[in-house]
């Protein structure tokens, strides 16, 4: 099967609010991992061989689990769980459908639009434009930061993205 070729932006986020609703997650800061805990999705700290040392993390379909960079700083596991979590929502068709053997693993340099859609999957899930819209103006990016439990650039990308400011 061929992939779209375009990122399904709209999607993503729908899907990531979806989940947020389902579980009831009105406020900062989203915990991934409770969220992966609930769906029954397992989560593994690992540390990767030397050659896999630059990826995050990875979600295998079979497995259903995700697995993490044990090496990378606690504010960037969050974001690859959530980043993981969404592959196994928004791309498990598509693993089932393709002659998809191998385990999906990151590459920091791919263009592929699965990437783009888990990384606003992910952006959506942790900092959803209607919680930040009650603390973005009043906090700095680092309260931001230590209320969303994400890092500094992501709240900033978060305001530019959504805010333009
Ligand atoms: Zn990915």
């Amino acid at each position: 099967m061929r992939y779209y070729m375009n990122p399904d932006y709209q999607r993503a986020k729908s899907e990531a609010y979806c989940l947020l609703q389902e579980f009831g997650l009105e406020k900062p800061p989203v915990n991934p991992m409770d969220i992966a805990k609930r769906l029954g999705v397992a989560v593994s700290f690992v540390e990767f061989e030397k050659k896999l040392n630059s990826i995050s993390g990875f979600y295998d379909f079979e497995e259903d689990t995700i697995f993490v960079n044990m090496n990378e700083y606690p504010l960037r596991q969050t974001f690859t769980i959530a980043h993981e979590l969404g592959h196994r929502i928004l791309h498990a068709e598509w693993a089932r459908s393709s002659d998809y053997k191998v385990l999906m693993r990151e590459d920091t340099a791919t263009n592929d639009p699965k990437e783009a859609e888990a990384n606003a999957f992910a952006a959506n899930l942790l900092v959803p434009r209607f919680m930040l819209d009650k603390y973005w103006q009043g906090l700095s990016a680092s309260q931001l930061s230590e209320l969303f439990v994400v890092s500094v650039p992501v709240i900033k990308n978060r305001i530019s993205f959504e805010y333009g400011a």
